[in-house]
């Protein structure tokens, strides 16, 4: 963890939930964030996000997007706008998940030219990258995270406050994760890589760990050098556990 930033805990909600559960586990969360000291964000469907903002609106928890088109608006059917997620009480988005990479075909220049418009709608990118198993197996871990990370990230997105998440593709919704040892090496050399290629900006950017984060792990997790936090999918949809998480976030 970086001592001198506070730890970001997000929740991505994805496809999951009515709108009757997305307002009751934003009130949940609400009554119980107090005191949490780590930063809190929830990125619910994009359609319920006017209805999280209202439960939320006054409390320090975040809301963001699960994903935006490049374009500010246009004859996209069935697409969502950064400046649409802006309006609706977003100010992040996450980008490039791997279940968009993989079900949307979304490649990193895509992902790159929607961070982009993140950025130009004043939203805060969360821009996921991540190895397959496969990929990990023959060694090729850093190089795939290297090369996205090359290929994602837009000019002006350390200014723009954008957060990076490595979520190894295999440890997404599985129970399994790297080691302690594997994840603070990856998160070593992506600090490395945006300070080689970004300087002083890219070392200021914040690196969440994604991937089956649980309340019995997240303290071993979040306590490891540059983890700035933690992108949650499952446990997320749990008030209880979620902020379990967020408790054992260093300084929690
Ligand atoms: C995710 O989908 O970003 C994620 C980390 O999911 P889970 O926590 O369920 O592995």
């Amino acid at each position: 963890m970086n001592g001198a930033i506070r730890p970001l805990v997000a929740g991505n909600w994805k496809m999951h939930g009515s709108l009757a559960r997305a307002r009751a586990l934003a009130a949940a969360l609400r009554r119980a964030a107090d005191g949490v000291a780590a930063a809190l964000l929830v990125c619910p469907p994009a359609i319920h996000i006017p209805a999280v903002a209202e439960v939320l609106a006054g409390s320090a928890i975040a809301l963001g997007g699960q994903d935006c088109h490049p374009a500010a608006e246009g004859a996209h059917t069935g697409d969502i706008s950064a400046p649409m997620l802006r309006d609706a009480g977003a100010s992040y988005v996450i980008l490039g998940h791997s279940e968009r990479r993989s079900q949307h075909q979304e490649s990193s220049a895509l992902v790159r030219a929607k961070a982009e418009a993140a950025l130009a709608a004043g939203l805060r990118p969360i821009l996921c990258l991540g190895e397959s198993e496969a990929e990990r197996a023959a060694g090729r871990a850093e190089e795939v995270v290297a090369r996205q990370l090359a290929e994602s990230l837009p000019e002006g997105f350390a200014a723009g406050g954008g957060v990076i998440a490595y979520e190894p593709v295999w440890a997404i919704g599985s129970g399994r994760t790297p080691s302690a040892a594997e994840i603070a090496a990856m998160h070593g050399f992506l600090r490395r890589q945006l300070r080689a290629g970004w300087g002083e900006a890219g070392a200021a950017v914040p690196i969440l760990y994604g991937g089956s984060v649980k309340p019995g792990n997240a303290g071993a997790i979040l306590a490891l050098p540059e983890v700035g936090g933690a992108l949650v999918g499952g446990a997320s949809l749990l008030a209880e556990d979620f902020l379990a998480i967020a408790r054992a976030a260093p300084g929690g």
